[in-house]
């Protein structure tokens, strides 16, 4: 289920981002611009649904103002951190008293926009701690077991053949072999690869996965670990 109708695709952006503001107006802008930038968006008003909504969604970063109802975004942070979950946070503050409790947060203050500002801005904020959050540049070419990515030809290959994959398909794969071994969840890889909210349990990376399955064969490296989610593994397609 696509969520917000209006994505373009010419950008650079990739996952979703999840806003938190209360005021329609503003949140409707960063929605339309983020969307513009290629990101998928999700918006919630209250802190307290917020919360609850970034644990479920696993969004690749949060736009978050720090004046809501419920649960501030302040405490909404802290408490992230606390659970030691480290998904790059963009405060949004309307009065310098809440500058000065974000910085005073030594937790996690990614960076911080303070209104009113440019929805160019806000996208270029957020591209910028999605940089800082990936770390150095990632290698152009990823290999695990028997298949091997060209992320610069954007080509994929299984025991040296070239094999023909849909652009979701590639995207998929490369975001599994960039961190081999590691069990991604469904939730987090909607988010991450597609930019979309899970509300239909998953099954569109499943089907993804069945794809690539068929496609890579017995050289796919792909695993399943039953209630928890796919992972790219060198020993290969064994579930667990
Ligand atoms: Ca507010």
């Amino acid at each position: 289920m696509r969520l917000n109708g209006d994505v373009e695709n010419s950008g650079e952006g990739r996952g979703l981002v999840l806003v938190v503001e209360d005021e329609h107006a503003i949140a409707d802008l960063e929605r339309l611009y983020l969307a513009r930038a290629g990101f998928g968006v999700h918006v919630e008003r209250d802190g307290t649904m917020a919360l609850a909504r970034i644990r479920q969604l696993r969004p690749v970063a949060v736009v978050l103002d720090v004046g809501l109802p419920g649960l501030d975004g302040v405490e909404i942070c802290r408490r992230l951190r606390e659970e030691d979950d480290w998904t790059p946070v963009l405060f949004v503050t309307a009065r310098d008293d809440e500058v000065d409790r974000v910085l005073g947060l030594e937790l996690g203050a990614d960076d911080y926009l303070t209104k009113p500002f440019s929805p160019r801005e806000l996208v270029a904020r957020v591209r910028s701690v999605l940089r800082r959050a990936a770390g150095p540049q990632a290698p152009r070419v990823l290999s695990v077991g028997r298949v091997r990515l060209d992320l610069g030809r954007r080509s994929a290959e299984a025991d040296g053949e070239p094999v023909q994959l849909t652009a979701m398909e590639f995207d998929l794969l490369a975001h599994l072999m960039s961190q081999p071994g590691r069990v991604f969840s469904r939730e987090q890889l909607l988010s991450a690869v597609w930019g979309q909210a899970d509300y239909a349990g998953g099954r569109t990376v499943d089907v993804h996965v069945a794809q690539l399955r068929a496609k890579l064969g017995d050289a796919s490296p792909l695993r399943t670990s039953r209630g928890v989610g796919y992972s790219a593994t060198a020993d290969g397609p064994a579930s667990t």
